[in-house]
C-alpha cells in the first residue's frame, strides 16, 4: 500500500515527510495503524550519526502504539483490532536471553540495526524505489507500519494509545533504571542526570521506589520545574552546584544510586556520576553516546577503593511483555504520570520542528498524533 513516512536519506539531512510503499504482512508479521509515536533522542542519533544503521534511507521511530489491521500466517496471540505497543527491542520470548527473564536482551535485537525483517530478511517499506531500513524495526514514523509479532505488546483496549506509545520506550527506560537496574531502595539517596523523556520516569521510579531523596542536575530550568513535580526532592543546573548540596545533604556519603540519563551521553558524564555516588555506591548508564566514542573518564582509584558499580542498562533491564502493560496499570490506577510526560503534539509533518523543540530543551516529549488526514 502507498502511505506516508518521516525517512532520513543520511547523516545530518533532516526528516523528510513523503511518499513510501508499504508490504503486506508475511510470516509471523502485522500490520498495525499507528496511533501515536514518541519523538526520541535515540531517533536524532540517526540523523548525528551517532547510531550507525548497515545503510540509509531510514524510516525513524521506535516509540508507538496503535491497532492491528491486517495479520500474517503464523501470527499467534494477535488478532485485526488489538491494540499494541512497540516493542523496540524485539521479544520473542524463547531465545536464552528471554528464556532467563532478560527479554530486553532478546537475541533477534542481533537484526536491529541491519534492518532487515526478522521472517525473512527482506524490507517491508521502500522510497523513491529504494529499500528503507525501518528504525528497531519498526518505523512508528508513519501512520502504518508492517512489523514482525515479535516487536509489539499487546495491550487492553480501554488504555487511551496516546499515551500508551510512551510505555514503548522513554517511561520503560528510565522507570526500570531506577527500580530494577539501579534497584533503588526505601530511604536510599538518588541522583537522576538528565531529566528528558527517558530521566523524567526515572525519577518516577526512584520516588515509586521509595527514595529519600531524588536529586535531579539538569540544564533546562523548565526540566527541573518539571521534575520536582513528578517526585524529584531536590533540583540542580549542573555538577558543580550539584556536588556540595549533595554532600551536605547527605552528610558527606554522597548518592547509594545515580541513573545518567542524558540524551547524547559524554566521557565526563561517566566521572561526574561516579563523584556523586558513595561508597559501594551504582551509577547506571541509561543514556547513549556515539557508539564510536570509547573514551571514558572515571577515577580508576575510587572505582576500586571505594568499590563503586557501573552498569549499563537497555529498556531499564525489564522485559517488554511483562513490563508494558505493569506500568499501564500502574497508570490506569494513578500511580504513574503519563499525560504530563506529553509537552507538545505534532503532525507528521512537523517532525523536524518537534526534534529542534527537543534540541532547545522545550519538550519532556513531543509526540506524533496520526489523524483520519493520515491515512
Ligand atoms: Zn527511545
Ligand atoms: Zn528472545
Amino acid at each position: 500500500m502507498k502511505t506516508k513516512g518521516a525517512v532520513l536519506w543520511g547523516v545530518g539531512e533532516e526528516w523528510s515527510v513523503e511518499e513510501i510503499e508499504l508490504g503486506d504482512p508475511r510470516e509471523g508479521e502485522v500490520q498495525v495503524q499507528l496511533t501515536a509515536s514518541g519523538l526520541c533522542h535515540s531517533d536524532e542519533h540517526l540523523v548525528t550519526g551517532g547510531t550507525p544503521v548497515a545503510s540509509y534511507p531510514v524510516i525513524g521511530g521506535h516509540e508507538g502504539s496503535g491497532v492491528v489491521t491486517k495479520v500474517g500466517p503464523g501470527v499467534t496471540g494477535l488478532k485485526e483490532g488489538d491494540h499494541v505497543v512497540t516493542a523496540f527491542i524485539p521479544a520473542c520470548g524463547t531465545c536464552p536471553p528471554c528464556s532467563r527473564g532478560q527479554q530486553n536482551l532478546c537475541d533477534l535485537g542481533a537484526n536491529l540495526l541491519a534492518g532487515t525483517a526478522i521472517s525473512d530478511g527482506s524490507y517491508r517499506v521502500q522510497a523513491r524505489g529504494k529499500d528503507v531500513i525501518p528504525m528497531c524495526l519498526l518505523g512508528t514514523f508513519s501512520p502504518y507500519m508492517t512489523v514482525h509479532q515479535a516487536s509489539v505488546v499487546k495491550i487492553e483496549p480501554d488504555i487511551p494509545l496516546e499515551v500508551a506509545a510512551l510505555v514503548g520506550c522513554g517511561v520503560t527506560t528510565g522507570w526500570g533504571s531506577a527500580t530494577r537496574v539501579a534497584d533503588v531502595r526505601p530511604g536510599e539517596n538518588v541522583v537522576v542526570m538528565g531529566v528528558g523523556g527517558v530521566g523524567m520516569n526515572a525519577v518516577q521510579g526512584a520516588a515509586a521506589a521509595g527514595a529519600k531523596r531524588v536529586m535531579v542536575i539538569e540544564p533546562v530550568a523548565q526540566k527541573r520545574e518539571w521534575a520536582m513535580e513528578m517526585g524529584a526532592t531536590h533540583a540542580f543546573a549542573n555538577i558543580e552546584e550539584a556536588t556540595p548540596a549533595i554532600n551536605e545533604l547527605t552528610w558527606g556519603r554522597m548518592a547509594e544510586k545515580t541513573i545518567i540519563t542524558v540524551g547524547d551521553i559524554q566521557g565526563e558524564d561517566i566521572a561526574a556520576a561516579l563523584s556523586v555516588t558513595g561508597k559501594g555506591g551504582r551509577a547506571v548508564v541509561t543514556g547513549m553516546g556515539n557508539a564510536m566514542n570509547i573514551d571514558v573518564k572515571l577515577s580508576l582509584f575510587e572505582l576500586t577503593l571505594l568499590q563503586k558499580d557501573l552498569q549499563g542498562a537497555i529498556f531499564g533491564g525489564l522485559a517488554p511483555r511483562n513490563a508494558i502493560p505493569e506500568l499501564l496499570s500502574l497508570y490506569q490506577e494513578g500511580q504513574l504520570k503519563l499525560d504530563e510526560l506529553v509537552t507538545t503534539k505534532y503532525a507528521l509533518e512537523d517532525i523536524n520542528q518537534g526534534y529542534q523543540d527537543m534540541r532547545d530543551g522545550k519538550n519532556i516529549r513531543g509526540m506524533i498524533v496520526y489523524t483520519d488526514a493520515d491515512r
